[in-house]
């Protein structure tokens, strides 16, 4: 079975999300890969001054709607990429590349893409 992820990019939302949503992704209820996550570019341009700073938010946004999928889970951590809402400080690090999954987050989203590779067929479970 072939594990692909899409990432999709939305038109900004209408006036009854808050206006705090920056994107979402799409987890199984019952278990699997999640392979959709959703991210509302408009956003970044909120949060972003020039287009390199724009540029620089809209990956972490994008990282950050990749990391529910590869975590496996919706909810989110106190610090670091995965922080629900971000403060000048995340958008600073953003800005500057240091905004990072923690340590356990990276762990975990490493075997979940080995997983999704055995899974796809395209590594051998046992070398
Ligand atoms: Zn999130």
């Amino acid at each position: 079975m072939l594990s692909r992820i899409f990432l999709i990019f939305l038109p900004p939302p209408s006036s009854s999300l808050t206006s705090i949503v920056c994107g979402f992704a799409l987890l199984p209820v019952s278990g699997g890969f999640g392979v959709t996550a959703n991210v509302f570019a408009e956003r970044a341009k909120e949060m972003g001054g020039s287009t390199e700073s724009l540029r620089m938010i809209l990956g972490n946004l994008m990282a950050h709607e990749l990391g529910h999928l590869l975590l496996g889970q919706s909810g989110h951590s106190v610090a670091g990429i995965m922080r629900a809402q971000w403060r000048t400080q995340e958008l600073q690090r953003a800005v500057e590349g240091t905004l990072f999954f923690l340590p356990e987050q990276a762990q975990t989203i490493r075997a979940q893409v080995l997983a999704r590779m055995i899974n796809s067929g395209t590594l051998p479970a046992h070398r």
